[in-house]
């Protein structure tokens, strides 16, 4: 594939810091987070999520700290976790100092609940003494009241100063691993808050669009809002809130940053053409069919599916492998050249073979195992019994022309 590999978008320089083991603001990676579902206290249930996410690419993950018991959850979620365990505080500053207690790599405060300064920098101190970074987790929703009165309601403003009042907080007790996030379930709020926050602050920012809802709707929601951002250089870590398995959260996160060429690609990047009426097969139940069998594989491949043997080796010979439907067969390309052909009903199966050997030995080895003129051949022969059944226009384009000529003539 046209692997362009990461991209130098300019990205805002920010000042970095340590969440356990993985780096966030400066240089580092865009890292993607999510949150479990499970009760925190239910160590078993939460460690499973936990693995899960991480297998779906999330490099962090925040469990809530609401009481007592999720406390002591953490402390045996912690050292078994994959990743870094951010504790989720809201109401109770002491469910934060308790969460640092059960040895936490970083902490969430939210400004609008917890709002008495000595509490802030009772947690504040004790982060600095273990050297735990804190988001600064501003909500929409959950503004402080009296900001929300002297802005005449929820502006991005009103985010902004809340988080600046929370690190003055922080400042008078000398405590600076802080990223901050200023998230709104309207993405132009968002998107204005973000942009507002990132003149005045080089902490890393955290993105994401809060209660962005069950899919597909989330999904654009929180990519219209997070890659807005990103594209203008701003922001260093990201998360999908979905109404939906955290493990989706996980996916879009990782596949946003592939897509953008933020993040190495390490999962399976399939295309597919939009079908028309050269289609020899149901190209959308193939490639759902396709995105299901590579969905847990770590092939960094993009990968083609095509409804027609006549222009998708040709449309798709970026792509490392391919598949198009010609004559009750499926026709595998690689790099756009042909190299065999299978029956219909064989043809994910085969893309997963082909890649799986791609991954393993490489293109060019992949191009040597078979005879590619035999292939070539085949294909050919498939093409010219689709051109003779549906003619060399088969959406009707000229038909369609000739008629519009005709239409616009008679005016
Ligand atoms: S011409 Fe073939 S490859 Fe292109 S959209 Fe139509 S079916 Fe798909």
């Amino acid at each position: 594939m046209a692997n362009h590999g990461p991209q130098k978008y300019l990205r805002k320089k920010t000042r970095q810091i340590n969440v356990g083991k993985v780096a966030v603001g400066g240089d580092a990676p865009i890292s993607v987070q999510s949150m479990t579902i499970t009760k925190t206290a239910d160590v078993d249930a939460t460690l499973q999520q936990i693995y899960a996410l991480a297998a779906a690419g999330c490099d962090i993950v925040r469990c809530t700290c609401n009481d007592a018991a999720a406390a002591e959850g953490l402390a045996k979620i912690v050292p078994r976790s994959p990743v870094p365990i951010i504790a989720d505080i809201h109401h109770q500053y002491r469910m934060a100092l308790a969460a640092l207690e059960a040895g936490v790599q970083g902490l969430r405060l939210n400004p609008g609940n917890i709002r008495k300064p000595e509490h802030i920098k009772v947690v504040a101190s004790e982060a600095r003494d273990r050297g735990v970074p804190i988001r600064i987790g501003v909500n929409g929703g959950s503004l402080d009241p009296a900001l929300y009165e002297k802005h005449g309601g929820l502006t991005a403003a009103a985010m902004v100063e809340s988080a600046q009042q929370e690190l003055k907080y922080f400042e008078e007790v000398d405590f600076n691993l802080v990223k901050i996030s200023v998230k709104a379930s309207n993405v132009p709020l968002m998107v204005d808050a973000y942009r507002m926050l990132s003149e005045v602050t080089d902490f890393p920012l955290h993105l994401g669009v809060t209660e962005a809802g069950p899919l597909p709707g989330g999904l654009i929601k929180a990519t219209a809002g997070i890659s807005t951002l990103l594209l203008e250089g701003i922001g260093d870590t990201i998360r999908y809130s979905l109404t939906a398995d955290p493990v989706e959260e996980a996916r879009a996160g990782r596949q946003l940053l592939e897509s953008l060429g933020l993040r190495e690609r390490k999962n399976v990047d399939l295309i597919a053409c939009p079908s028309c009426g050269r289609a020899e097969v149901d190209v959308i139940d193939i490639a759902q069919k396709a995105q299901s069998a590579f969905a847990d594989k770590k092939l960094p491949l993009q990968i083609a599916v095509m409804g027609c043997v006549v222009n998708g080796p040709g449309e798709a010979r970026e792509a490392d492998l391919g598949i198009a439907a010609g004559n009750k067969r499926g026709h595998l390309f690689v790099k756009g050249r042909n190299v065999a052909v299978v029956p219909e009903s064989e043809m994910v199966d085969a893309l997963v073979e082909w890649a799986t050997f791609i991954h393993e030995h490489g293109t060019e080895a992949a191009i040597k195992r078979v005879d590619t003129t035999l292939a070539e051949r085949e294909a050919a022969k498939d093409r010219s019994v689709a051109l003779a059944e549906k003619g060399d226009d088969a959406n009707h384009d000229t038909e369609k022309i000739v008629e519009i000529r005709r239409t616009v003539a008679e005016k």
